[in-house]
C-alpha cells in the first residue's frame, strides 16, 4: 500500500517520514499508539525514528536549501500563496483530523486551521518583509548596505495541543525567508502535521526535500538538536522541555525559540460586564479543556467579600451549565483531554490539592468517557497560598480561585508568577484597564478578551518562563528568526 500522511485502510499501520519529496519508512524498531481521545480508537502507529532517519531528512533538507535561497523571494511568496490555497481548500478536512487525533470540538479545530492559514497570508509580505537598509557616503564613495539571507535549514518541533497551527506558526515563514524545513510533530496526534505536509508537497511548487517530516518522540528532537546540518531550532511544548532544547541547541552552535508553558491569570474586576466576563473566564479555562498555552487557569476575584462571592457563584453556575463530551458532537463545550495517562496526571493534582486543604467547588473528576480521557470543569478555591496547583501549569479543565482586594493587589498576585505568557481583565474602567496593560508582566494581554492569541501580524509574546530565547513566533519577529544579516560596506572609484 502506498504511504499517505493520514492511515487510509481500516488496516492501521505505522506511519512514514517524508524526506526529500518522497515517503520513507522510518527505521524505528519501536512505534507508539496515536488514539482518538473521545473513543480510544487505534488510530496509527508512530515509529520512534532514529538518528539515521534525521540525517536523511537533514541532508534532503541541505540541498534544496541551496537551490531555494535561489529562488527568487516573489517565486517563493507566490508558493507560499499555493500553500494557503491548498490549506483553504482542505480547511473542513484538516479541522476534521485536529478534532480526530486531538480531541477539541470541531468549531475550536477550525478555528486554528483558519488561525494557520493566516500565517501564510502574513508570510506572504515576505518580499517585503526581506528588504534591507542602506546608507550611502559613509566615507568618501563609500556606501554601507544591509541584506538579509535566510538562515538554511529550519526544523521545528511541536505540541499536542495546536497540530495544525503550531506547524504552520513556522513553515510558511520559515520557507518565504528561504530556508529548508523539517517538521518533528507531536508523536500524540502527528497525523495533521504529516497532512500538511503531503499536501505542500504536493503542490509542485517547493523543490524535493525542501519540506521534510520525521515522526517520533525524544531521540528525534535531541537528534535534530545535535544534528550539525540544522540551523535553527523553532519550539513550541512545555518549559521544562524548552529549557532543554533552548540549553541543548544553543551549546550546540544553533539560534533557537522555545516557546514554554504558561500559568495565565484572569481578572476580574467587581465593574465586568457579567456577560463578557462569564463568557471570557468559561472560553479561556474550559475551552479545548484548558490545554491551550492560553488557557487562564486562575481567575483573581478583586473587590470586597461580597463582591468576590458573587463573581465566584457567576463563574460556578456557568461552568455546571457545559457540556463536556466528544470534539465531533456539536453539543460539546469542553472536549476530553489529549489522553489517558493526562487524565490521571491532572485528577492527581486535583487530589492533592483537595488533601492539602482546598475545597473542590466544582468537581469534574467522574466518567472519564470511552476513550479514558473525559474530565468534566472542575474549580478550586481556598487553595493554600504556593500550592504546586496556583503555581504550575496543569494544562486540564481545572480553574483555581484566588481573591484580591483591589488592582494593586491582584497585579501583585499575578505578576508573582514565573511564567508571563497570558493575562487578561475583565473591566469597564478604561483606567483600570490602563493600569493592568501597563503593570501586568506578561507579553500577550487581554481586555475583555479571554484568550488573547494575537493574529499572526503580531508576534506571539510570551514573557518569563513562558519562552526561551528572544525572538518569537510569526510577526516581524519570525522575518528576524529565519533570516542573517549581512552588511556589505562598499567602495568604488569616483
Ligand atoms: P511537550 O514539552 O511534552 O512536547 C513538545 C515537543 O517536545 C514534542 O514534539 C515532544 O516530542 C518533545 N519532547 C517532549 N519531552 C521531551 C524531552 N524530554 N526531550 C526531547 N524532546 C521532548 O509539550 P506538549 O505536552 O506536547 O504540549 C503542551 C505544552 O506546550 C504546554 O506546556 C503548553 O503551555 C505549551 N505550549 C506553549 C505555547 C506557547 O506559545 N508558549 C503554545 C502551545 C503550547
Amino acid at each position: 500500500m502506498t504511504p499517505t500522511a493520514v492511515p487510509t485502510s481500516t488496516a492501521v499501520r505505522t506511519l512514514s517520514n517524508h524526506v526529500g519529496g518522497a515517503w520513507a519508512a522510518s527505521t524505528a524498531a519501536d512505534t507508539l499508539d496515536d488514539r482518538d481521545p473521545a473513543t480510544g480508537e487505534l488510530l496509527a502507529r508512530v515509529p520512534l525514528s532514529t538518528a539515521a532517519d534525521v540525517d536523511a531528512a537533514v541532508v534532503a533538507a541541505r540541498a534544496a536549501a541551496t537551490r531555494w535561497r535561489a529562488v527568487s523571494p516573489l517565486q517563493r511568496a507566490r508558493a507560499v500563496m499555493a500553500l494557503r490555497g491548498v490549506l483553504d481548500a482542505h480547511r473542513d478536512e484538516l479541522a476534521e483530523l485536529v478534532t480526530r487525533d486531538m480531541g477539541k470540538t470541531l468549531g475550536d479545530a477550525t478555528a486554528e486551521v483558519g488561525r494557520g492559514i493566516e500565517s501564510c497570508e502574513a508570510a506572504i509580505a515576505m518580499p517585503h518583509l526581506l528588504k534591507g537598509e542602506n546608507l550611502e557616503g559613509v566615507a568618501t564613495g563609500v556606501d554601507v548596505e544591509l541584506v538579509r539571507q535566510p538562515v538554511g535549514v529550519v526544523a521545528a518541533i511541536t505540541p499536542f495541543n495546536f497540530p495544525a497551527m503550531i506547524p504552520l506558526w513556522f513553515m510558511p515563514y520559515a520557507l518565504a525567508a528561504g530556508n529548508a524545513f523539517i517538521l518533528k510533530p507531536s508523536e500524540q496526534d502527528p497525523l495533521t502535521g504529516a497532512r500538511i505536509v503531503e499536501l505542500a508537497n504536493g503542490l509542485d511548487v517547493f523543490p524535493a526535500g525542501l519540506i521534510n517530516l520525521v515522526h517520533g518522540a525524544h531521540d528525534v528532537v535531541n537528534g535534530l538538536l545535535d544534528h550539525p546540518g540544522v540551523d535553527a531550532i523553532s519550539f513550541v511544548g512545555s518549559a521544562k522541555t524548552a529549557r532543554h532544547v533552548a540549553q541543548r541547541a544553543t551549546a550546540n552552535g544553533k539560534r533557537v525559540q522555545a516557546l514554554g508553558g504558561a500559568k495565565n491569570s484572569m481578572v476580574v474586576m467587581p465593574d465586568a460586564d457579567p456577560d463578557l466576563m462569564t463568557g471570557g473566564v468559561m472560553g479561556s479555562a474550559f475551552g479545548a479543556a484548558g490545554q491551550r498555552c492560553l488557557a487562564g487557569s486562575t481567575a483573581v476575584l478583586v473587590g470586597t467579600k461580597g463582591e468576590q462571592e458573587a463573581a465566584r457563584d457567576r463563574i460556578v453556575a456557568a461552568a455546571a451549565r457545559l457540556t463536556t463530551g466528544a470534539g465531533l458532537d456539536p453539543a460539546t463545550d469542553v472536549c476530553p483531554v489529549v489522553s489517558p495517562q493526562q487524565r490521571d496526571r491532572i485528577v492527581a493534582d486535583v487530589d492533592r490539592a483537595e488533601a492539602d486543604g482546598a475545597t473542590v467547588v466544582l468537581d469534574g473528576r467522574g466518567d472519564a468517557g470511552p476513550g479514558g480521557c473525559t474530565l468534566a470543569p472542575t474549580i478550586l478555591d481556598d487553595v493554600p497560598e504556593g500550592h504546586h496547583v496556583l503555581t504550575e501549569e496543569l494544562f486540564g479543565p481545572v480553574l483555581t480561585l484566588v481573591r484580591a482586594a483591589d488592582l494593586d493587589e491582584a497585579i501583585a498576585k499575578v505578576n508573582a508568577s514565573r511564567y508571563g505568557n497570558a493575562s487578561v481583565i475583565f473591566t469597564e474602567s478604561g483606567g483600570a484597564a490602563r493600569a493592568y496593560r501597563y503593570g501586568v508582566e506578561a507579553g500577550m494581554v487581554g481586555v475583555n478578551v479571554g484568550v488573547a492569541a494575537p493574529i499572526a501580524w503580531f508576534p506571539f509574546s510570551g514573557w518569563k518562563d513562558s519562552i526561551d530565547g528572544d525572538l518569537h513566533a510569526n510577526g516581524r519577529d519570525a522575518v528576524e528568526f529565519y533570516t542573517r544579516k549581512k552588511v556589505v560596506t562598499s567602495r568604488w572609484a569616483a
